[in-house]
């Protein structure tokens, strides 16, 4: 009885991971020309100062609008692009599409342009022997203020091979573009190395604030790294904040940044730009969001 539902479990294994080869296949084949097809876009998440309320920076995240299967996340896709490799150029197309639409938004939303955008990078992307000229090529080619493009890279990977990983980022830094710790918290590194890194923001993950009410530490871990943060003067970016009473305790934490749902989800541009247009302080007279329309 038991060897025979043994069995029976196995042949269902099998089929199922077949499944997952064949499926993991075909992202892959198609992955390689979803460029080409114009199926990769953007949307925006506002990161926004706790105190002000105004935003601060757009974090680009990408999309792949499959003709068939319709939207499918990164998370579905980014891991099987940098094993394959694809990620170099995906990686490429995202940090020169982010550049082309804040010279674009610089010109259609003016004033209103958000101050800074985020462009997560792969391991295998930062450790392109021409990394730096490519980024180099897409500030110079949008003609964008340097310091407005922040670049996220994990924790884990820059723990991975920490001299080399240094010296990338501060060659990166010498362009004068800024680096965000992006999931900090979720990492094996050490609070204690976190000043050998030349970094500019930590994003702490959204684990901590979704753990935050239910869990002690987590209140006074996040505490731990916003006083450690303000010591080695790296903002600090809290992801994931979802509702009201989080912010509460997030702000009286001195958190200066947050980024979630409770702002603003993802947006298209179309979405940003009424998003931006709906939360400056100017009086609703100076408003005009189809006056920007791009
Ligand atoms: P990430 O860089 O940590 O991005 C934040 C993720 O959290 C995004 O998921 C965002 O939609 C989601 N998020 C934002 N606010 C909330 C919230 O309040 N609650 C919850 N539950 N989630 C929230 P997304 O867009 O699916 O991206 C997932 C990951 O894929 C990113 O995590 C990043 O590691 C990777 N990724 C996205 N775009 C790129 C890219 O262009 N290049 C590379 N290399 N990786 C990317
Ligand atoms: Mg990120
Ligand atoms: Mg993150
Ligand atoms: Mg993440």
């Amino acid at each position: 009885e038991a060897k025979k539902s043994g069995r029976a479990h196995y042949v269902v294994f099998d089929r199922d991971l077949r499944e997952q080869a064949e499926a993991r296949l075909r992202i892959e084949y198609e992955l390689h020309t979803a460029i080409e097809r114009r199926e990769l876009n953007l949307v925006y998440q506002p990161i926004i100062s706790l105190e002000s309320g105004k935003i601060e920076g757009v974090e680009a995240l990408i999309r792949w609008n499959h003709q068939e299967h319709g939207m499918i996340g990164p998370e579905r896709f980014i891991s099987i692009a940098e094993e394959t490799g694809i990620i170099e150029s995906i990686g490429n197309w995202v940090l020169q599409e982010a550049c082309r639409q804040m010279a674009e938004w610089e010109k259609t939303l003016g004033s209103l342009t958000p101050p800074s955008i985020h462009v997560n990078v792969s391991r295998r992307q930062l450790l392109l022997p021409n990394f730096c000229r490519i980024v180099t090529q897409a500030i110079t080619e949008h003609n964008i203020a340097s310091h407005r493009l922040h670049l996220e890279v994990t924790e884990s990977m820059i723990m991975h091979d920490r001299e080399t990983s240094i010296a990338i980022l501060r060659e990166l830094k010498q362009l004068g573009v800024q680096i965000d710790i992006d999931d900090f918290g979720t990492g094996y590194s050490s609070l204690s190395c976190l000043h050998e890194f030349p970094i500019d923001v930590l994003k702490i993950d959204r684990e901590f604030v979704a753990n935050l009410n239910q869990v002690q530490n987590f209140g006074a871990l996040l505490h731990t790294i916003v006083a450690l943060a303000d010591n080695l003067n790296l903002k600090v970016v809290v992801e994931g904040i979802e509702n009201g009473e989080q912010l509460t305790l997030i702000q009286a934490m001195g958190c200066e940044f947050g980024q979630g749902y409770l702002f603003s989800a993802p947006l298209t541009v179309q979405r940003l730009q009424d998003f931006v247009c709906s939360t400056t302080e100017f009086p609703p007279s100076n408003r005009n969001p189809t006056s920007a329309s791009s």
